[in-house]
């Protein structure tokens, strides 16, 4: 039992792709004489899914399901994956397929060797339209500067040992962002290219709103630096005030001080807009304290199924 790997499966509205994918994985890591366990975590799914799971787990003992009360999202639902599973590592993997699970086999194999982290990287980044990609790419850019961890081509497909699942769940942060933090973390690390396939049924669940949800609060939660800016804006304002006050003091000395009421106009909208966007800056990151002192659970679990171990205790 002592090599058992448990495979984490976030599914939110997949009951197309839960029979496949299980049967795919089960297949894959039953040649490859690997023993596992499939956690599937259905984040509070609207359709068939849970019923998909269970159907899964009276098939093949080896399926597990965690049943949240509602959506709480990928990393949410990561989160409790990794809290269930009792595999001595663990490997996230998404329901769609998208990542190839072949790659799993090679990553068990780099695990053995002693490697405590695998993380898959993206070789290419699959079929997205040209705006997805280069807004993946500033988010990137910017994460990568702030973390300093090269982002680029990280994805969530990667394996963990025990030692860094249980790092990871020591972290009492409500927005952990699982792709940074699993580099963050350090422990030996290697990495293994891949390629993002087609998704076969259903659709991507990101619409570009949760996307840039999901990039202004995974930067916060990494970094203060937005809040920099404001005290940067802050000294450019008191410069800008310094020589424009000059400027008015001396019209008014040699008596033209009547002028520049456009001068007046354009300050005050600039301070205006300055000020208004500095306050939303510092609110953001107010209520980012807020949730985090509510203290409230990153999910609430529902049910169960499978031989699931009773986390009620911890
Ligand atoms: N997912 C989830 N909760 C969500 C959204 C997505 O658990 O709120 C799961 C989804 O079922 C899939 C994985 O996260 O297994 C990746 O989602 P998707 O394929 O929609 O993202 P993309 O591949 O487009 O990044
Ligand atoms: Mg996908």
């Amino acid at each position: 039992m002592s090599d058992l790997l448990s495979v984490v499966i976030p599914s939110y509205n997949e009951e197309g792709l839960i029979p496949l994918t299980s049967k795919n994985l089960s297949d894959i890591l039953e040649e490859a004489d690997i023993p596992y366990e499939l956690i599937f975590v259905d984040d509070g799914s609207v359709d068939h899914t849970w019923q998909q799971i269970q159907d899964e787990t009276c098939h093949n003992p080896a399926v597990k399901g965690i049943n949240f009360s509602r959506n709480f999202g990928k990393e949410a639902a990561i989160y409790a994956g990794l809290l269930y599973s009792s595999g001595a590592c663990c490997v996230v993997i998404d329901c769609d397929l998208q990542h190839p699970p072949e790659k799993i086999i090679e990553m068990y194999h780099l695990w053995q060797q002693g490697y405590e982290i695998v993380e898959g990287v993206k070789h290419s980044r699959g079929d997205e339209s040209f705006a997805h990609t280069f807004a993946a790419k500033c988010f990137y850019k910017i994460l990568s500067r702030i973390t300093e961890i090269d982002m680029s081509k990280a994805s969530d497909f990667k394996l963990l040992d025990r030692k860094a699942v249980n790092a990871l769940l020591n972290m009492k942060e409500k927005n952990a962002f699982f792709r940074a933090l699993s580099s963050w973390i350090g422990f030996s690390t290697t990495t293994i290219e891949f390629d993002v396939r087609e998704r076969t049924i259903g659709e991507s669940k990101w619409s570009t709103w949760s996307l840039i949800k999901y990039a202004a609060s995974n930067i916060a939660s990494f970094s203060s630096a937005p809040m920099q800016i404001v005290s940067l804006l802050g000294v450019i304002m008191m410069i800008l005030s310094i020589i424009l006050g000059g400027v008015s003091l001396y019209q008014k000395a040699i008596g033209i001080a009547l002028e520049g009421f456009t001068t007046v106009i354009i300050i005050n909208l600039f301070t205006g807009s300055i000020i208004m966007m500095s306050l939303g800056i510092i609110g953001y990151y107010i209520s980012k304290i807020y949730e985090e002192i509510q203290g409230r659970p990153k999910y609430i679990v529902k049910k169960t199924c499978g031989k699931v171990e009773d986390m009620t205790k911890k």
